[in-house]
């Protein structure tokens, strides 16, 4: 779809996510809406959610009190905890509205949900649909946005420059080929996280930081951007993009084992390969300076073969296609960067600090996940604040507006495209200086590195394409983290 006449809209939501299709799906059906995509809208860290999500559902056994607590212990206590109250109560809504979308959240022979276990919960307590969760719910959510007449969805569109303007913000969106400005009352930033910094990530391609990025050179507040989790049981290969083993192989029984196939998390912690997912990728790199091996596996082969392809179809067959039969052997596996927990600080309706732009889902901190995301809790944390952030635009919307007159941006008049291995650059340093445990002496050479990519990318004569902003992003994010870590 092209863009078409109108250029004016009453909110702009950049992501299409579970944060900014659940945004969209709250907004009344009185604003004017555009979603914007950068890749196709399938293409984001919501489709590739196995595990499922966190809800408070089977209140005889579990409570809000209880997944307070668990967040909370994951997250060394650095949580809001106020916004993890908000988060827990307002899951058995989150599930209840999917589930009415049409979600089908698996269940088990009584016909009850099927309530999973993960790692760091005391409780069964993740809803799921088989190990493929995020991509159920992005196609239910996509349908029901395609639905409202108010909202039009706009695929590879990316926001490359976003400015505020008197009672608003212009984008600057390049969309086959040419730029077009177009403006808002209200912007929702749902551009997910940053995971292409590293050299190894689970996140897909989208993710790189844009509208972190974009907020900071607006001047909202950035906070934690250091606070990443690195995943313990990312499939082991040298692909960039690695293939997540999910935490419910863990939560189902599956042991860690080091390079003589002996576990070794009782060394660690009592909890085991039941404990939060920083405690266990920095056993891991504990356990590697103690055998000298990188190599570890994790092994679910002692459970009933047929019960594991039928809970892990997805992880079963991806396995597969790599040369392992998890039902049969050990995988290998080693940590690798997987989610942020830090982003632009938003309050309990999801505000940044500068009025009118709003920030939901992982590129947002709401201080739910503290230094640690408790497994699950992400998706639920873009549901809930989504929804949140479209409840407050409704209630402002009414409210009669300036009249708004678009940011003039530059035109794109330059053909030079930016250094080679300029990116490749970027996350080599992040790789080296902060990965599982942070090298501080690495980290202060890497930031005068950084900052003079940065200089470079912000002031150079470069051709504003996809290549460009997202390398202008990540160097941003780089810089941020850095600064906060020395
Ligand atoms: C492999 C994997 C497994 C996971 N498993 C789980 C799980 O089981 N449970 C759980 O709770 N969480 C899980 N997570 C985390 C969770 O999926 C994400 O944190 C969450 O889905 C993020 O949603 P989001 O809407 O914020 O961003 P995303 O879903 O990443 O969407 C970002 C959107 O922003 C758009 N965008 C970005 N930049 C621009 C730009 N410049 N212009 C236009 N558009 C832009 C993208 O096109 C995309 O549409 C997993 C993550 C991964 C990577």
């Amino acid at each position: 779809m092209q863009v078409n006449e109108v250029e004016n809209y009453d909110v702009i939501i950049v992501g299409g996510g579970v944060a900014g299709l659940n945004t969209a799906l709250h907004l009344d059906s009185r604003l004017r809406v555009l979603l914007l995509c950068k890749r196709e809208s399938t293409l984001c860290n919501s489709s590739l959610a196995q595990g499922g999500m966190v809800s408070v559902y089977d209140e005889a056994n579990d409570s809000c009190a209880l997944h307070i607590e668990d967040t909370m212990i994951a997250g060394r206590g650095e949580n809001n905890r106020e916004a993890v109250t908000v988060l827990s109560r307002e899951s058995h809504l989150a599930a209840d509205e999917l589930i009415a979308l049409g979600v089908d959240f698996d269940r088990d022979e009584q016909g009850n949900y099927h309530l999973t276990l993960e790692g760091g919960h005391s409780r069964h307590r993740i809803l799921h649909h088989k190990d493929s969760t995020g991509r159920e719910i992005v196609d239910k959510m996509l349908a029901a946005v395609r639905q409202r007449e108010n909202v039009e969805l706009l695929d590879n569109a990316l926001v490359c420059d976003i400015k505020q303007i008197a009672g608003g913000y212009s984008l600057n969106v390049l969309q086959g080929g040419e730029h077009r400005t177009l403006s808002a009352r209200f912007c929702v930033l749902a551009t997910g996280g940053l995971g292409r910094l590293y050299q190894y990530t689970t996140n897909s391609a989208i993710a790189t930081g844009d509208g972190i990025a974009m907020a900071y050179q607006m001047g909202a507040r950035i906070r934690n951007l250091s606070y990443i989790q690195f995943h313990p049981t990312a499939f082991h290969n040298d692909k960039r993009e690695c293939f997540l083993i999910s935490e419910a192989v863990r939560g189902s029984g599956a042991y860690l084992l080091n390079c003589h196939g002996k576990r070794f998390m009782d060394r660690y912690d009592e909890r085991l390969e039941l404990a939060p997912r920083d405690v266990v990728s920095q056993a891991i790199m504990k356990e590697q300076e103690a055998t000298g091996s990188k190599d570890f596996y994790l092994d679910i082969s002692h459970k009933d073969s047929d019960y594991l392809r039928g809970r892990f179809p997805m992880i079963y067959t991806n396995l597969l296609e790599r040369g392992f039969d998890l039902t049969k052997e050990p995988i290998p596996i080693y940590p690798c960067q997987h989610y942020l927990m830090g982003g632009i600080d938003v309050d309990l309706y999801s505000r940044t600090t500068l009025d009118g732009l709003y920030a939901v889902g992982e590129c947002s901190h709401t201080g739910v996940h503290g230094r640690n995301r408790l497994a699950s809790n992400s998706l639920l944390e873009g549901i809930v604040f989504g929804r949140r952030a479209a409840l407050d635009i409704n209630e402002r919307a009414g409210q009669s507006g300036e009249e708004l007159r678009p940011y003039p941006f530059k035109p794109d008049v330059y053909t030079a495209d930016i250094p080679k291995g300029t990116r490749t650059e970027i996350r080599s340093i992040m790789q080296r200086s902060h990965f599982v445990l942070p090298n501080r002496q690495l980290a202060e050479e890497g930031f005068i590195r950084i900052n003079d990519i940065r200089f470079l990318l912000e002031h150079g004569q470069f051709r504003q394409n996809a290549d460009y902003v997202e390398a202008r992003s990540l160097a941003t994010c780089a810089y941020l983290i850095l600064r906060e870590i020395m």
